[in-house]
């Protein structure tokens, strides 16, 4: 290996064909970043910027097949993982995650901002006992902590009672995106002993399919290149702001952030 040679990150997630989220934010986040992107896909979404029409799982043999030729040769500073699917594929994953000794960044994906299912219902008990206790860092939105806890976010004040909740299925930190409440959005990042909240301006875009991908994939990125879990999620969250700010229109629905500015 060179000087030169970038860190490595890996996805473990669904390819979006409209190019916004999944697999393609999440390589566009890791260039954009400096680092090396793998993708390990798990699922493939028919999807535009109207919604996701259709999708498709892998076998759990091609999920695991891939991983085993990336992990076996290349290696990987940092995981990301996203859309899983189906049971099958969050335990397959969990399981050859939980023998790895690098960071582990889970973004529990459950519907579409259009609201269209990603996941089995089946295999939310899935993610909360088998794939959140392997997380480094764990990346609900408010919905997905209603799935996965049965805590209802109603505002800023319920956000640690709800990390708390996430953090109590045994990842190492919980960020809770709190993006979907009224005012000034504040993420609140806990390891149940320090807290630390993120606010950011709120940009009067829509066009910002693909938000929960990048953040993920940038917090698996800064991990990569040495910062801890705090400044790793500070930058990302700068990251992702921007890429919102200039996100932009594309067909005749949502539009994705932008990484190229
Ligand atoms: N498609 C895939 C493959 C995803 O992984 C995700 C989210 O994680 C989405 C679509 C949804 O993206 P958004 O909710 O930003 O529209």
């Amino acid at each position: 290996m060179t000087d030169s040679t970038p860190p490595r990150v890996l996805t473990v997630a669904g390819s979006d064909s409209g190019g916004g989220a999944g697999i393609q934010a999440d390589l566009k986040t890791m260039l954009a970043l400096g680092v090396h992107g793998m993708s390990v896909i798990a699922a493939v979404t028919a999807q535009n910027s109207l919604g996701v029409q259709g999708y498709w799982e892998l076998p759990a043999e091609a999920v695991r097949a891939q991983l085993d030729s990336v992990l076996g040769d290349i290696g990987a500073q940092a995981v990301k993982t996203g859309m899983l699917a189906s049971p099958v594929l969050v335990e397959t994953v969990a399981g050859l995650l939980a023998g790895l000794d690098v960071p582990v960044v889970v973004d529990p994906v459950g519907v579409s901002k259009h609201g269209d299912s990603l996941l089995a219902p089946e295999a939310v008990e899935t993610m909360r006992s088998r794939l959140l206790p392997v997380a480094t860092v764990v990346t609900p939105n408010l919905w997905e902590v209603l799935q996965l806890t049965g805590v209802k976010v109603e505002d800023e004040s319920d956000l640690r009672r709800a990390a708390d909740a996430v953090l109590e299925l045994g990842p190492a930190w919980a960020l809770v995106k709190g993006g979907h409440l009224p005012g000034a959005p504040v993420d609140l990042l806990t390891d149940g002993r320090r807290e630390f909240r993120f606010t950011a301006e709120r940009h009067d875009n829509r066009h910002t399919h693909g938000t929960g991908c990048t953040l993920a994939s940038a917090i698996a990125s800064h991990l990569a290149l040495g910062e801890d879990v705090p400044g790793a999620v500070e930058k990302a969250k700068a990251y992702v702001t921007g890429a919102i700010a200039h996100g932009f229109a594309l067909g005749s629905g949502i539009g994705p952030v932008d990484h190229a500015w």
